[in-house]
């Protein structure tokens, strides 16, 4: 039962890495949705959302200012941006290792599909 990220993180499989410090790391969607789709996740394995603990607040925070940083850097902060983070099936949820995707550069929609 290995996990995708975190093969990632352990350079076993290639992503192109646009961010990484002790706590997290973001690279670029395999498949991405927008001109700019990036994954900011947490190196500490943990499953969806509904698994995150007490002790994990600061480092959700540090995702969130991860993903303003990187939206800045690649110029779609002013004209916007959009967060999603999917929980368990019917959310489409498809690898379980939290991730926040960032996608921009593009006028997004709302209802989402
Ligand atoms: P989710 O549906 O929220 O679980 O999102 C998983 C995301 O991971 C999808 O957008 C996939 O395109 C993306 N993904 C899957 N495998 C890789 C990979 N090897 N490198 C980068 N992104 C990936
Ligand atoms: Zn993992």
């Amino acid at each position: 039962m290995g996990c995708l990220f975190c093969e990632i993180i352990e350079r076993k499989r290639p992503a192109k890495i646009v961010y990484e410090d002790a706590q997290v790391m973001a690279f670029d969607d395999i498949h991405p949705q927008a001109p700019v789709h990036t994954l900011i996740i947490p190196k500490k394995h943990i499953a969806t959302n509904l698994d995150l603990q007490e002790e994990d607040l600061g480092l959700v925070g540090h995702l969130f200012q991860i993903a303003n940083r990187i939206a800045s850097e690649k110029g779609i902060a002013e004209n916007g941006f959009r967060l999603v983070m999917n929980c368990n099936r019917d959310s489409g949820q498809t690898v379980f290792h939290v991730h926040l995707h960032l996608l921009g550069g593009r006028l997004m929609h709302w209802p989402p599909g």
